[in-house]
């Protein structure tokens, strides 16, 4: 008799300083691969603009650009993680951010049967990203982004993609937060860089240069680690 191949949705996973453009690249992957975007930082405001328990407690960590704890990130994205629409495939954008969430990452995947196929480094300068996320913003309907000098749609203020006029800009885009944000990110994250590299699951890229040709590296990447 046969043995059934048991086949899993794959997981990715992008890691990169704040400004590196990993929720820009994960819509891109979404569109090509038809897997999920899962941003902690997405569903974080949600929960603030919802006012949620959790949402409470995270708010004010989020503007002082602090991490918010492993206990409240791990619980929001096991839950997400749970619904129908990513048992298609995730690549996850902003978690884990700790090496306590890349572990609890590991044992939730376990339990199903999966794994992380690619852990995908977007490598930028850091001085750069200061200005490239104090110009940023985003169309409140369909969540495409923009931004001040590299970005900016054909008509001001009215999205390409939607035709919408809600821009938004996040209240922890400003230079004060942002340079929490990247402390944050070279004392807690930085260090799953080598956390994934042991595993043998870490691809580095050169994240500086345009927005497609990163993708287009990056698409390579994802194809040639889910299939
Ligand atoms: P960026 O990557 O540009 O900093 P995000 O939207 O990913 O933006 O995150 C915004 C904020 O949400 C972070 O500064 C942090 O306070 C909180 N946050 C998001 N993901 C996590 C996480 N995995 N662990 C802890 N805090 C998080
Ligand atoms: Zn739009």
């Amino acid at each position: 008799m046969l043995e059934t191949v048991k086949t899993t949705a794959p997981v990715l996973i992008l890691l990169g300083p704040p400004g590196a453009g990993k929720g820009t690249q994960a819509r891109k992957l979404e569109e090509g691969f038809g897997l999920v975007q899962l941003s902690t930082g997405d569903l974080l405001r949600a929960a603030v603009a919802a006012g949620t328990d959790a949402g409470k407690a995270a708010k004010a960590v989020m503007e002082a650009g602090d991490l918010v704890s492993d206990e409240i990130v791990i619980n929001i994205l096991r839950d997400r993680l749970a619904d129908a629409d990513c048992q298609q495939g995730v690549i996850l954008d902003g978690f884990p951010r700790t090496t306590v969430q890349a572990e609890a990452l590991d044992a939730l995947l376990a339990e199903s049967g999966q794994k992380i196929n690619a852990a995908v480094s977007l490598e930028v300068d850091d001085a750069a990203m200061v200005t490239r996320i104090s110009g940023r913003y985003t169309c409140g309907g369909c969540g495409e982004g923009y931004h001040d000098s590299y970005k900016q749609p054909a008509q001001d203020g009215i999205c390409d993609n939607c035709g919408g006029s809600d821009m938004k800009r996040r209240a922890d885009d400003n230079a004060e937060t942002v340079a929490s944000r990247l402390t944050a990110y070279h004392a807690q994250t930085a260090p799953l860089i080598a956390y994934y590299d042991c595993k043998g699951a870490l691809q580095s890229i050169d994240a500086m240069g345009e927005i497609d040709g990163i993708a287009q590296k990056l698409g390579g990447i994802v194809k040639a680690a889910i299939s």
